[in-house]
């Protein structure tokens, strides 16, 4: 199971903090994902989630995509997939 980077959206991650190789290193980007699991977790709350591993093909406002948005809730991912169906 692969995810897909946070910054760019379409390529593996391959580096910490959910980025891939080429956000990892571009100037600045890693600045804007602070590595996870240190510190106060409180910004957990608001802050970023991680984008779910793999987008869905369920049409918005479908019960399916209501059903998908639960899941990702309760794993605490990020509700938006950029390659999910519109
Ligand atoms: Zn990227």
């Amino acid at each position: 199971m692969w995810k897909s980077c946070r910054h760019c959206g379409h390529a593996v991650v391959s580096r910490p903090r959910g980025l891939c190789w080429t956000c990892y290193y571009a100037p600045g980007v890693k600045d804007l994902y602070p590595p996870q699991g240190q510190g106060n977790g409180v910004k957990d709350i608001t802050g970023h989630r991680p984008m779910p591993p793999w987008p869905t093909e369920a049409l918005p406002g479908s019960p399916a995509k209501v059903e998908v948005l639960c899941q990702r809730a309760s794993q605490r991912w990020n509700l938006w997939h950029p390659k999910d169906a519109r």
